[in-house]
């Protein structure tokens, strides 16, 4: 479904709350100041000024406001870039986990997914990793590699924090998905995909700029979409295999520290890790997490007990 969001001034806020009047909706969602269903269209203005239309004639409706004033910006969402038809499209998609969590491995992939394979991914259970168990995701991952090409690339702590301080992770990730995608590229020559779809993390700009530092840059034809697994199953596989290697990553460092290594960022990774820096100080503590993150400053508050 398309949809449009734009950003008005408060006096074009009143315009357009007037304007919808008599279509307003009784209900109104959490952020929101006003909701109206026009024309096949479902306009909500929201209390920072943002006002997103959505449905058959999302950019009709938009129209009418996003001249309004010059501050106005037009801001299209992803979902509206894709060409249509996207999800049935012989398609990579990438995904990467183990960003934004202190232990484990930064693991990215990519799974090209035919129309043929779609329908039994589909069957397989497979969507959003964030949906899924742990235990499903297990069960999920072998059957989804005896299905569809696929290239995992794995960062392991250790050459993260080698590879950290010169490459920034945003760079870091536009090599690696690059990579994962050139990889697999390969791979299924002679076959080539109709679309690339990378489960968006920077700004295409961004990613475009990163691209030129790359030796063998995909350019095309790649498209970016926030929740990039809604758009296209290849993305929800690609997330699936990450989410694997991620988890057998931790379970190992568990294992071979002895005490459970928590995913994530938050207090539990401190306490560990201030159990670790204990055992074998920084040098063992960056075999197994991201150093950069604060969670290293206060693990070694807590271990030297100030
Ligand atoms: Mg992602």
């Amino acid at each position: 479904m398309s949809a449009i969001v734009i950003k008005v001034s408060t006096n074009e806020m009143k315009k357009i709350t007037q304007y919808y009047q008599s279509d307003r909706l009784a209900k109104t969602a959490p952020y929101t100041l006003f909701t109206a269903k026009k024309n096949q269209t479902t306009i909500t203005v929201y209390q920072s000024g943002k006002v997103m239309f959505q449905g058959a004639n999302a950019e009709k409706e938009a129209a009418l406001w996003s001249n309004a004033t010059a501050s106005t910006q037009k801001k299209t969402v992803a979902a509206n870039t894709l060409p249509a038809g996207f999800s049935e499209k012989n398609a990579i998609g990438s995904d990467e986990v183990g960003n934004g969590s202190y232990f484990g491995p930064l693991v990215v992939c990519a799974v090209y997914a035919e129309q043929g394979h779609l329908s039994r991914l589909k069957e397989m259970g497979v969507k959003d990793s964030k949906m899924l168990t742990d235990q499903q995701i297990r069960a999920m991952a072998p059957k989804i590699k005896a299905l569809v090409p696929f290239q995992l690339l794995t960062v392991t702590p250790e050459k993260y924090n080698q590879i950290q301080p010169a490459y920034n992770t945003v760079r870091m990730k536009v090599a690696l998905h690059n990579q994962a995608i050139r990889l697999l590229l390969e791979k299924i020559a002679p076959q080539k995909p109709e679309t690339i779809l990378i489960d968006q993390f920077t700004s295409e700009k961004n990613y475009r700029t990163y691209l030129k530092a790359e030796k063998h840059a995909v350019t095309a034809p790649l498209f970016f979409a926030t929740k990039g697994e809604q758009y296209h199953l290849s993305v929800a596989a690609a997330s699936i295999l990450c989410r694997t290697v991620f988890l057998d990553a931790l379970d190992k460092a568990s294992k071979e520290l002895g005490f459970k290594v928590p995913s994530g960022a938050g207090h539990p990774s401190d306490l560990v890790a201030a159990k670790i820096l204990q055992i074998g100080g920084e040098e063992l503590l960056g075999k197994y997490a991201k150093l950069h993150f604060a969670n290293t400053e206060k693990a070694k508050i807590i271990a030297h007990g100030k």
